[in-house]
């Protein structure tokens, strides 16, 4: 960066906009943009628009183009922050796990309308961040969770999350895959297991493809039902006679998976779609035939 760092707040983040070279939306760029005002010089949408001045010391025009040199390489905001929103909350992060996404917000949504009042003991497989379990040991009263992931740098995470948000989640460093599940009688099992195949990968965006862990993302394309066929078998004997199944799926196999679930004798199986109007959530209940 050649030019001269503004010292107001208008031009600053004017100037903060034309720096940014990504193929993204304006509407983007500028969310971006403020988000660095807010982050490396504290100041807010209003403080803006009202165009205050700004004293930008040496160390603070450097920290700022860091920031817009990481953003430069795709590198997503939510790991340079070091953390993102989730259902309202602020949520750790950073690459060794997923970014939450929105339609996991509706996956969530989901299971707090259908268990308010019960008091479940839930489980979530793949966990990453923590924001499924934490999310719903905040909105449903009485409820306990466990929760799996396979990468210890994914438990590392979430229990800081669990910490920050102040609730108990049994943690278990598990390969669902290859291990069995130590836990029984659960009202809810929920996943977001990798779902995104090898051909999908092409209209991937560079800050997923570069910078998000390939292990919570990727499914082989010979067999893309993998983990839910792995966790709906594990959860026929863990799942209380009646118990609910929660997964998050690629949108492409909404009627694969319901298929695989009512093959392995569940009941009420349904595909949900997500605000995009696109298959994205499979539940189910465990009947006992
Ligand atoms: N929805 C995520 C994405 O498109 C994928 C999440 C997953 O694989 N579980 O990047």
């Amino acid at each position: 960066m050649s030019r001269n760092i503004p010292d107001s707040s208008k031009k600053l983040l004017k100037y903060i906009t034309d720096e940014i070279h990504l193929e993204e939306s304006a509407e983007e760029v500028l969310s971006i943009a403020y988000l660095i005002m807010e982050h490396v010089f504290g100041l807010d949408k209003a403080e803006i628009i009202l165009d205050r001045s700004i004293n930008i010391s040496n160390s603070k025009a450097k920290e700022l183009k860091e920031f817009i040199k990481r953003i430069n390489t795709y590198e997503p905001i939510q790991y340079i922050l070091g953390e993102t929103e989730f259902y309202g909350r602020e949520f750790k992060v950073d690459k060794g796990v997923l970014i939450p996404r929105g339609e996991t917000e509706e996956l969530v949504q989901l299971i707090i309308n259908e268990n308010q009042g019960k008091k479940i003991k839930l489980l979530d497989i793949g966990t990453g961040t923590g924001c499924i379990p934490i999310t719903l040991l905040k909105e449903l009263r009485g409820a306990r969770a466990f929760a799996i992931d396979y990468d210890p740098r994914a438990i590392k995470v979430a229990r800081k999350n669990a910490q920050l948000h102040n609730v108990p989640i049994e943690f278990l460093l598990i390969d669902i895959l290859n291990e069995p599940i130590p836990v029984q009688s659960l009202d809810v099992i929920v996943s977001n297991p990798p779902y995104v195949t090898e051909s999908d990968k092409l209209q991937m965006k560079p800050n997923v493809l570069k910078y998000e862990p390939a292990m919570a993302l990727f499914v082989e394309d010979s067999d893309p039902l993998l983990y839910y066929r792995r966790i709906a078998e594990l959860a026929k004997s863990t799942l209380k006679e009646h118990g609910l199944l929660y997964f998050e799926i690629n949108e492409r196999f909404g009627e694969d998976v319901k298929t695989l679930l009512e093959v392995m004798d569940y009941s009420d199986v349904q595909i949900v779609k997500d605000l995009h109007g696109k298959d994205r959530i499979a539940r189910a209940s465990n009947s006992v035939n």
